[in-house]
């Protein structure tokens, strides 16, 4: 699971999980609109691609798993 950072990098605009929002492969995060005047992360040189949106919450991966991976899930978050 992507950890998830909850601003940009560049200019600290708040970027809640199912905001838009660009990484790179190092999870360095960017809002669109500093995403719009680079051409990769000034951090690693590496690619910035749009990252997806966490539209849902455990309760959902819950619902849709078999108890015994949600068991996990839960144990992996406390
Ligand atoms: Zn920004
Ligand atoms: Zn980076």
């Amino acid at each position: 699971m992507l950890s998830m950072k909850s601003k940009c990098e560049l200019c600290a605009a708040p970027l809640d999980y199912a905001a838009e929002a660009f990484i790179c492969s190092y999870e360095c995060t960017y809002c669109p609109a500093c995403e719009a005047k680079l051409d990769a992360c000034p951090n690693c040189a590496g690619e910035l691609v749009r990252r997806p949106r966490r539209v849902t919450g455990l309760r959902e991966i819950a619902r849709r798993t078999p108890a015994r991976v949600a068991r996990r899930v839960k144990r992996s978050r406390s």
